[in-house]
């Protein structure tokens, strides 16, 4: 009977070291401001998913977020208010990203962390790259609706830059450079203006944007179109086009989306 109980300790050891090793499991794979995969993990992560699409007819993509402007919302309400926003944020990520994997329909490899700061990564593995895109979309589409606070009674918004490369779009060679392609569309995205999405496409590039007019964007992001006729024109062109291609002053356009279009120039 002794020896019985000696065997029931041994166990409930066991059982409560497993479960400490799951917490710390879990607390490595966290980032304690918002509760999302912190870096170290989405790195882990993109290294598999990063493998499965060079050995595999697996595609990837990464989409590269940074919050618009974040230093001056910390300087003009407080780091505390940051701090929430970046928890806010990231659940409104989250969110649109778990209701992705339901409506796929089947299992599908989506991870939402927090890459640094107000930087935000998500991997999406095992679907076309206009997944990506229509994410991006989605976001940029809840961030222009969305509230993340009330200070004082006033409704706090934000946007964010977006960038997206996909494993197809170029020859890879590490996940770094994955990263990169990411990083730099996202950069351009900041440059154009900011509160919009570019997609990394190789050497072309391709631009969407929520909120305004798509000739706009465009004219600002391409110093085209400077006259408001023109303009006006492509406006009108561009709100009744879905999927056909359109010849431009400087080449070929393809709407994508409703919201997005790439150049073939
Ligand atoms: P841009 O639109 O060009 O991205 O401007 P920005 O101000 O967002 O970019 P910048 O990189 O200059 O500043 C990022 C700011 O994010 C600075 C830093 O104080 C803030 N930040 C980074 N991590 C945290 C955090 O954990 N909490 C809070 N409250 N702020 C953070
Ligand atoms: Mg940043
Ligand atoms: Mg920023």
């Amino acid at each position: 009977q002794q020896l019985q109980l000696l065997l029931k300790r041994e166990q409930e050891k066991s059982i409560a070291l497993q479960e400490q090793n799951t917490l710390l499991d879990h607390q490595s794979r966290t980032d304690l401001l918002t509760g999302i995969a912190n870096r170290a993990y989405l790195e882990k992560k993109l290294a598999l998913f990063f493998e499965q699409a060079s050995t595999g007819q697996d595609t990837l993509s990464v989409i590269f977020i940074d919050l618009d402007h974040f230093k001056q919302l910390n300087d003009n309400f407080g780091h505390q208010v940051g701090d929430d926003v970046l928890r806010q944020f990231a659940k409104l990520l989250s969110g649109l990203a778990v209701e992705k994997k339901h409506s796929a329909g089947k299992l599908q490899d989506i991870m939402v962390g927090r890459y640094g700061g107000e930087e935000f990564l998500v991997l999406l593995s095992q679907q076309p790259p206009q997944q990506a895109e229509y994410l991006a979309d989605q976001l940029s589409h809840a961030l222009l609706t969305t509230t993340m606070l009330e200070i004082s009674g006033q409704p706090l918004k934000i946007s964010a830059s977006i960038g997206i490369a996909s494993m197809s779009d170029a020859i890879f060679q590490t996940p770094i450079e994955l990263i990169e392609a990411a990083d730099r569309s996202m950069y351009l995205a900041k440059r154009s203006g900011r509160g919009r999405t570019i997609l990394f496409d190789g050497n072309r590039w391709s631009i969407f944007r929520k909120g305004i007019s798509l000739a706009y964007a465009l004219a600002e992001f391409r110093g085209e179109f400077k006259t408001p006729k023109k303009l006006a024109l492509m406006a009108a062109i561009f709100s009744q086009s879905t999927a056909s291609p359109l010849t431009t002053p400087k080449g070929i356009a393809i709407i994508n989306y409703k919201y997005s279009m790439t150049y073939l120039t």
